[in-house]
């Protein structure tokens, strides 16, 4: 059971995300930001976030801890794969598409005072 907390991307995460086209990304340790989109409210956003979606970030939260601390090695094996590979062949999103659809990930959201899910 991974705990997990939701935030919504602001700022330059925000202009990343949006600049890249993704609506969520993860955050080391155990975050995964939502980009809102403009005209939209973060807990109306939250109740259509796909369980897909945060099975795919959950496993590359779980990416990050493997490969070390704070996620920096991660980032760097994650972009080198993107070089080689191209997005669509990235061996790390490979793997967060195939769990996407793998209802055995169990995840538990605990940001529970910041807001209700
Ligand atoms: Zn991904």
């Amino acid at each position: 059971m991974m705990k997990i907390r939701i935030k919504q991307a602001t700022g330059l995460d925000h202009a990343r995300m949006a600049t890249f086209g993704f609506w969520a990304s993860a955050e080391a340790p155990d975050t995964i930001l939502v980009r809102v989109p403009a005209g939209r409210d973060f807990r109306d956003t939250l109740k259509f976030l796909p369980a897909g979606i945060i099975r795919h970030e959950i496993t590359h939260l779980r990416q990050m801890q493997e490969l070390g601390i704070l996620g920096d090695s991660f980032h760097y094996a994650y972009w080198l794969e993107n070089i080689v590979h191209g997005y669509e062949g990235n061996k790390y999103e490979i793997e967060a598409r195939a769990a996407e659809t793998d209802t055995s990930i169990e995840y538990e959201i605990i940001n529970k005072g910041e807001f209700n899910v």
